[in-house]
């Protein structure tokens, strides 16, 4: 066993993945399953296809191409806006691309062309979150200029909330993603099927059954980690530890709680603060920020993280309920971005149950 390591539970996502597939469902929407969280990792791939999604959802091309090299040959969905670079690269990775530029959009029609396929689109509407997406005003003119775009088949109309501006979804954001829709399809000249309706922060509405109809969603958060991304308030039924994260103890010492000496910057430049809790207990683990995101990391009951360089995290262990030593293991719960940056670190290995 090496450490850190990170404990994959596949039933559980796949618990998941189908307490959610059954839920969408239930409301006509074709749920998409996103596996980026997990650099495309196809084990938590197949047990989300295992738990009834019938599309995956990348944001890299790398991420594609190692799902389809162990197999996978479901229809892919690129989240992130295409490299008009890497055209090529995405007709050929994926059936489908979000998109908001028409360049770009140009550009996989020339790919699309060159390979004979014909490349689906989904048209992203920033309804406010200022993340991707053209302007509501924008949406019949971009409709009327991808129209005679032989190659590409436009799906409809997607958006993205919650990412960059936390805008929640609602009934008037993704209401009005449905009127612009039925704009855009007496431009189009065809149905637009698909209204991809957002990500795990439009859980909390479908499970209030408040959610305008759209037609998709795309999930991953609520999978991996079993909340909703609004106010991340647990999925009722989910499974919240589908991920764990090990590390060792590698010094365990009582020391003051404020540096002695002048203090300058610290390992990242910052400019440290010290708060004085006299002498206390502190464990230094062997996991730093080449390992983890810092502040979205649980860390065990009785434990306070006090700081965090590229290969250390330190910890205020005084009220940890056992007794500690050198070389003992203590259990994080990731969140979103520890977990992404577990699953990208080579330094930490993959366990697989369930
Ligand atoms: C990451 C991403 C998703 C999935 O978001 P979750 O919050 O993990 O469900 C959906 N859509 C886009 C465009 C994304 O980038």
């Amino acid at each position: 066993m090496t450490y850190p390591r990170i404990t994959i539970d596949l039933k559980k996502i796949e618990t998941n993945t189908r307490l959610l597939t059954d839920l969408c469902r239930q409301h006509d929407i074709e749920p998409v399953g996103v596996t980026k969280v997990t650099c495309g990792d196809p084990k938590v791939a197949r047990a989300m296809l295992a738990g009834g999604m019938n599309m995956l959802a990348e944001s890299r091309v790398e991420n594609a191409i190692r799902l389809r090299q162990a197999g996978i040959d479901v229809p892919l969905m690129l989240l992130r806006l295409p490299m008009p670079s890497q055209a090529e690269l995405v007709v050929e990775n994926f059936q489908c691309s979000l998109n908001s530029e028409l360049a770009t959009i140009k550009a996989l029609d020339r790919a699309a062309a060159s390979v004979g396929k014909v490349h689906q689109v989904v048209l992203m509407v920033d309804l406010g979150d200022l993340r991707e997406g053209i302007l509501p005003e924008d949406v019949e003119n971009t409709v009327a200029q991808i129209a005679p775009l032989a190659h590409i088949q436009l799906l409809g109309l997607g958006t993205n909330l919650t990412c960059y501006g936390g805008v929640i979804p609602s009934r008037d954001n993704l209401g009005r993603l449905l009127s612009l829709n039925k704009q855009a399809q007496a431009v189009y000249g065809q149905p637009l099927p698909v209204i991809s309706g957002g990500n795990s922060s439009s859980l909390p509405l479908l499970l209030e059954g408040k959610l305008p109809p759209v037609t998709q969603l795309r999930l991953g958060e609520g999978i991996m980690l079993g909340r909703e991304t609004v106010a991340r308030q647990p999925i009722p039924g989910a499974h919240l530890d589908c991920f764990t994260l090990e590390a060792e103890v590698i010094e365990l010492q009582t020391k003051p709680s404020v540096p002695i000496g002048e203090i300058g910057q610290d390992a990242f430049g910052g400019t440290p603060d010290f708060e004085d809790r006299g002498n206390h207990l502190r464990a230094i683990v062997a996991l730093g920020r080449q390992d983890i995101a810092v502040d979205s990391l649980e860390t065990p009951a009785g434990t306070d993280i006090l700081g965090a360089s590229s290969d250390h995290l330190l910890l205020d262990v005084t009220d940890y309920q056992q007794p500690l030593k050198v070389g003992d293991r203590l259990v994080f719960s990731p969140g979103y971005g520890a977990l992404l940056a577990a699953m990208t670190s080579a330094y930490v290995s993959k366990e697989y149950c369930g």
